[in-house]
């Protein structure tokens, strides 16, 4: 069975599309070209609305903006107009900026105009604009093109205007802060904050960690190929419609155990036993799935603890199983995994991989293994017959390596 591989592209072949794209719709030639990543996260599911760890890194898969502020010359210099080539049919989008507000802006238009709007809301002079969006990095599949596209048009706009954010890294963050704001309050979905902090904050050959209580990052390196080790990743091509509600469902239950506990989020529980103890005798008839749902958030975060522990320590094979663990809670205990992503884990798990789970939100998405170096194409072979057996659509793999963050690129 043969396997197919999503490759990403070279940053200046990306560049190149935008930018003739640009020409041809826009008839002028763009400020600039900037790019910003996907992301996979190793480990910390779930963990970043609970005020837990992460740990995430950049993917080579980017999405590439071509971006020309509009000048007073331009007449109306309010005005946004998108276009994208993952959403041809929409063509261009053209939006005034002063009439973006949560619920205006319909469709993937909300997440590009979004940022202007959350830039402008944090007191930035932020203007019009016209942008040509294309990108390598596969939508839908729990690696984050949203906040790919989101922190692309936040680094063009920082630029652009002069703002001097995406200098440094505490600027980033807030770049970060802002992008989390477009997606939840204009593109209307839920969303933690790791993917827009990876985005925008990965530096290459590292996995970032993430402490989303306060915000604080370490970058730990992270060459898997020099333990003579891969991370695969295998993109289920599963979406399944539960997963907006079943995310704030999560996200809800965990807020309400929290409050019960007296804490500020389940990243201040210290004693697991004594709060499951405890929170028994609150839940009454829900006493069992509450008890699932903060012991996968306490225990996950323990989790990416040990994670960091061994690449510190070089014990790089060992990261498997605790991957497999963190796979086992996903399913079990915060019941997010499917059916498509169980089977990614144990086909990669029969084919010899160390240790994998289900990555991003769940219901669908991707799935990570640690493989051997030279057996990327062989388990990666493995799981594509085993989808095949069940009848499932081919799924498509990467292997990823830790790229750099959102910047210019042309
Ligand atoms: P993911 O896991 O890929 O982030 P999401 O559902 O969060 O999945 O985001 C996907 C949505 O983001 C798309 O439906 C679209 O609205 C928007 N989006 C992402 N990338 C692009 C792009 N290149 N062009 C236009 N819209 C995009
Ligand atoms: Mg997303």
């Amino acid at each position: 069975m043969t396997a197919t591989w999503i490759e990403a592209w070279a940053p200046a072949d990306g560049a190149a599309r935008v930018r003739d794209a640009f020409e041809a719709r826009f008839g002028a030639a763009p400020d600039g070209v900037w790019s910003a990543p996907g992301r996979v996260n190793v480990i910390g599911e779930h963990t970043d609305y609970n005020g837990g760890l992460c740990l995430p890194i950049a993917l080579p898969h980017r999405t590439y903006v071509a971006l020309r502020r509009r000048r007073a010359t331009d007449g109306q210099d309010d005005v946004i107009r998108l276009a994208s080539a993952q959403e041809a049919s929409a063509g261009v989008v053209t939006v005034r900026l002063s009439d973006v507000a949560p619920g205006t802006v319909p469709g993937w238009a909300a997440y590009a105009a979004g940022v202007a709007w959350a830039l402008r809301q944090a007191g930035h002079p932020v203007g019009g604009f016209d942008a040509v969006v294309d990108s390598c990095v596969p939508y839908g599949a729990g690696l984050s093109s949203s906040a790919a596209l989101e922190c692309a048009v936040a680094v063009a706009l920082d630029e652009v205007h002069d703002l001097g954010l995406a200098a440094h890294d505490s600027g980033r963050a807030a770049l970060a802060d802002m992008c989390i704001r477009a997606e939840n309050e204009i593109a209307g979905a839920p969303t933690g904050g790791m993917d827009q902090s990876a985005s925008l904050r990965c530096t290459a050959g590292h996995a970032l960690l993430l402490d989303v209580r306060d915000g604080s990052t370490r970058h730990i390196p992270f060459d898997l190929a020099a333990h003579g080790l891969a991370l695969l990743v295998v993109d289920t091509r599963a979406e399944h419609q539960l997963v907006d509600g079943q995310y704030a469902a999560r996200r809800a239950m965990c807020e309400q155990a929290a409050r019960a506990l007296g804490v500020a989020t389940l990243r201040d529980v210290a004693d697991l036993p004594a709060a499951l103890a405890r929170l028994a005798g609150e839940f009454a008839d829900q006493a069992d799935v509450v008890a699932r749902r903060v012991r996968h958030v306490v225990t996950e975060i323990a989790r990416v603890e040990e994670v960091v522990r061994l690449l510190d320590a070089d014990q790089v094979e060992q990261v498997g199983p605790v991957l497999t663990a963190a796979h086992v809670s996903l399913r079990d205990d915060y019941e997010v995994s499917c059916r498509e992503l169980d089977l990614a884990v144990d086909s990669c798990l029969a084919a010899g991989a160390l240790g994998g789970r289900m990555v991003g939100g769940g219901f669908g998405g991707s799935a990570v293994a640690l493989v051997r170096s030279g057996d990327t194409g062989r388990v990666a072979a493995a799981v594509a017959a085993a989808f095949a057996d069940a009848g499932l659509a081919a799924p498509a793999f990467v292997v990823a390596t830790p790229a750099e963050a959102a910047g210019r690129t042309a």
